[in-house]
């Protein structure tokens, strides 16, 4: 049997941990500007810690990213694209699409 993670979602819970709460803020301290505002140029003080790989409740992945730093603009911009693409278009430092789910990443 495979572990479904994300099975009623108790994650969800999660982020109202103070154990969020100080990953999110340390993330906004290393990184206190939008990453995508930054890419096209702009400076906004970025508000979300986000998970650049979708964790699907996998608390390893929750609790040590990689995360990074969006205003809510594009937080919530991203994540609606990706679910209408079904995978998310983040790359790593290698410049290599993060998500299983992309086509550079299927076959
Ligand atoms: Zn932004």
């Amino acid at each position: 049997m495979s572990i479904r993670y994300d099975e009623g979602r108790p994650w969800k819970g999660w982020y109202s941990t103070a154990r969020w709460r100080k990953t999110r803020l340390n993330q906004l301290t290393i990184e206190p500007l939008c990453r995508m505002c930054r890419l096209q140029g702009r400076f906004t003080a970025a508000t979300v810690c986000d998970h650049i790989e979708r964790h699907s409740g996998n608390p390893d992945k929750f609790w040590n990213g990689p995360f990074q730093s969006l205003c809510k603009t594009h937080h919530d911009a991203t994540k609606q694209a990706e679910e209408h693409r079904g995978f998310s278009t983040a790359a790593g430092t290698d410049g290599w699409p993060i998500d299983p789910r992309h086509p550079a990443n299927r076959g």
